[in-house]
């Protein structure tokens, strides 16, 4: 029997997943929407569903056994404290919360409830080539990672985009990565503007460098820059004890012509990433359909946050910001998960 999902937020990447989610993977109807516009609700339905005034008249539907979250950061911690209040499976899109407070209140509610509910939206870890990167690594082939390299460059960004994004919207990918893959915490944050591009006018503090400490003493350093212009492009190399281990360009057709030999960029995040979302929501829906859920957990969005509200406090300081973290409750040991009845 299929799944049955309500989407919540009919954006950008709302729309995204519905075409994901109707078109591309199985075992999933979509039976509801809701979005803070109904007509874009209205809109991005696919046929049959139907669409909800609220966000928790649609959480509590017996017609949706799974909810998909991609509305904005700040309206996700009261929908996910529904969805817990439910006891239904939920994804939810990053960032999982835009504030350290309500992150612990969402990890809390969750070791409460005393089951795995929540997969976060980080679909690096779903990357065919990250899987192969983190294989390596962990094989201990390049001996114990010293540094992370990481590099996120986007063509551009929309013009509601601030200084604050790359640190409290963009860097939460680059941060959970490099949690991921190191098998390690971070415990404090550097942040450092070099000379200012003038693309888009300069307005932007673009290009930022992050300086990632992890727990066992490895650093991880992240570019971040937003007008790159030339595409979407992303790296990563990790430096070991004994070699480098390096996330490849992604294949593509190689041209020579009068121009040279090239090949193409990725325009975005959609391209780049698009198997990684399918696989993403793959591994969602048999969770879900079990009731629970896998991968990137409401611990990981909450490491995430606490690492953006730093790298904020390093932006404003100047200085080495230190994380805080409370106790890792039991339910994001790496046992599996447990049945709350
Ligand atoms: P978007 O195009 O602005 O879409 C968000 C949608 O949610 C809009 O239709 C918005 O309506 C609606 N909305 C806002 N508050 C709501 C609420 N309380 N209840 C229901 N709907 C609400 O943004 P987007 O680019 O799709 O991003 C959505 C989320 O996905 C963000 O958290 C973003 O960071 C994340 N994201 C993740 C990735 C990734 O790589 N994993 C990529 C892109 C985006 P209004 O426009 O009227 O406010």
């Amino acid at each position: 029997m299929a799944l049955k999902v309500g989407v919540i937020g009919t954006g950008m990447i709302g729309q995204d997943h519905i075409r994901r989610l109707t078109k591309v993977l199985s075992g999933v109807e979509i039976t509801a929407v809701n979005d803070i516009d109904v007509e874009r609700a209205k809109e991005a339905a696919p046929y049959g569903a139907e669409v909800f005034e609220t966000p928790k008249a649609l959480i509590e539907s017996d017609n949706v056994d799974a909810i998909v979250i991609c509305s904005w950061g700040p309206a996700h911690e009261e929908q996910l404290l529904d969805c817990i209040a439910a006891g239904k499976p939920v994804f939810c899109e990053k960032p999982m919360t835009t504030s350290e407070e309500a992150a612990i209140r969402i990890v809390e509610a969750e070791a409460a409830y005393g089951k795995r509910l929540i997969q976060v939206g980080f679909m690096r870890r779903f990357d065919a080539d990250y899987r192969r990167l983190k294989a390596v690594v962990d094989s201990a082939m390049i001996g114990a990672p010293l540094m992370y390299h990481s590099v996120h460059r986007n063509a551009s960004v929309p013009s509601h985009y601030t200084s604050d994004m790359p640190l409290n919207d963009t860097l939460v990918h680059d941060a959970d990565i490099s949690r991921w893959l190191l098998s390690d915490e971070i415990v404090g944050v550097e942040v450092r503007y070099p000379r200012r591009s003038t693309v888009g006018g300069g307005e932007l503090k673009n290009p930022v460098i992050v300086l990632l400490h992890m727990e066992s003493g490895a650093i991880v350093d992240v570019e971040i820059s937003v007008a790159i212009t030339y595409g979407y492009d992303i790296r990563g190399e990790v430096s070991g004890e004994t070699g480098v281990a390096s996330l490849p360009n992604r294949p593509a057709t190689v041209v020579s012509d009068v121009n040279g030999i090239r090949q193409a960029m990725p325009e975005d995040w959609r391209e780049r990433f698009i198997e990684a979302y399918d696989q993403e929501f793959r591994e969602w829906i048999i969770a879900a359909g079990e009731g629970t859920a896998t991968g990137p957990s409401a611990w990981d969005g909450y490491a995430s946050t606490l690492t953006a509200d730093a790298a904020l406090r390093a932006a404003e300081s100047g200085q080495y910001e230190p994380l805080k973290m409370i106790k890792k409750p039991a339910l994001y040991l790496e046992a599996p998960a447990v049945a709350a009845e």
